[in-house]
């Protein structure tokens, strides 16, 4: 009968329906958990050089008539601040990643000279630790994406490169492409990571060794902007490393293959 069999379906359609907006429902809690998950963290992040400015601010006040306690309470007053600052920084960075509106604009880029710069940013840090920093290949590869996203992920797996390096190290970083993929590896010969951890580190807030990050000033933030730029431009991030002998890091993008492909896929042109 044609009136049952409409009911049977409109029935069937309303129960599709439920089990949708249950599963909506369900992702909008998980969201909801991993915002608040978030927010606790920072709160936790920043209570720590927050109470040492308070510490300190105090400890200028009585040490008024002692220059040298000063100076040094004066200097270590700057390192909190700009450790604050970072942490800023680095959470409004990943917030605006994680809203999906952090690329403004995207543009056809030179992947060598997005290296080149984020090099040049940390040579100063590198000669500091007599670190030399190998560019390895030039692939003359093109990415459509926002320029300087792009720079800060790969400073970022620089940066990190040289902190986690003993002195004296040596740190490759390489460009290359193939089948529409462009590569940037950046390996280095430091401390490693533990392999129960390799996949973990990408996650906000995750250090392998809480005292060790600390020292070297680190917010625990920096993989994870370098993921969501990675997959912000529909690419990726993957990590291999051995305890104590050192670690790579690849970030893999398409290639565009020319402005005009670019523009094909809808995007404006530079
Ligand atoms: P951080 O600011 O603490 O370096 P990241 O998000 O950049 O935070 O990295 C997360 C953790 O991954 C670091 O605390 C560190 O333990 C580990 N790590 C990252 N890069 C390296 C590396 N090149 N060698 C060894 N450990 C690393």
């Amino acid at each position: 009968d044609a009136s049952v069999t409409l009911l049977v379906r409109v029935a069937r359609l309303g129960t599709r329906f439920v089990l949708l907006l249950a599963e909506d429902r369900t992702e909008a809690k998980r969201l909801d958990a991993v915002r608040r998950d978030f927010i606790a963290n920072i709160s936790h992040e920043l209570k720590t050089p927050i109470a040492s400015v308070g510490l300190l601010a105090e400890a200028v006040d009585q040490a008024a008539d002692e220059p040298e306690r000063v100076r040094r309470f004066a200097s270590r007053l700057s390192e909190e601040s700009s450790r604050l600052a970072r942490i800023t920084n680095e959470v409004i960075q990943l917030t605006r990643l994680q809203a999906n509106d952090a690329v403004a604009e995207r543009a056809l880029l030179d992947l060598d000279e997005i290296v080149a710069v984020a090099i040049d940013q940390n040579r100063v840090l590198a000669s500091g630790k007599r670190i030399e920093l190998a560019l390895r290949t030039r692939s003359k590869a093109r990415v459509w994406g926002d320029r300087e996203l792009l720079i800060v992920a790969v400073h970022n797996l620089v940066a990190n490169a040289i902190a986690y390096s003993p002195e004296g190290g040596r740190i490759g970083i390489g460009t290359a492409r193939r089948d529409g993929i462009v590569e940037i590896s950046v390996t280095d010969q430091g401390i490693g990571i533990p392999e129960e951890d390799l996949d973990r580190v990408f996650e906000r807030f995750y250090r392998v060794d809480q005292a060790r990050s600390r020292h070297t000033g680190g917010t625990g933030l920096g993989l994870a902007i370098v993921k969501h730029t990675a997959e912000e431009h529909g690419g990726d991030v993957r990590a291999w490393s051995t305890l104590g002998r050192g670690s790579t890091f690849t970030i893999r993008l398409p290639e565009a293959a020319s402005a005009a492909d670019a523009a094909d896929a809808g995007a404006e042109r530079p």
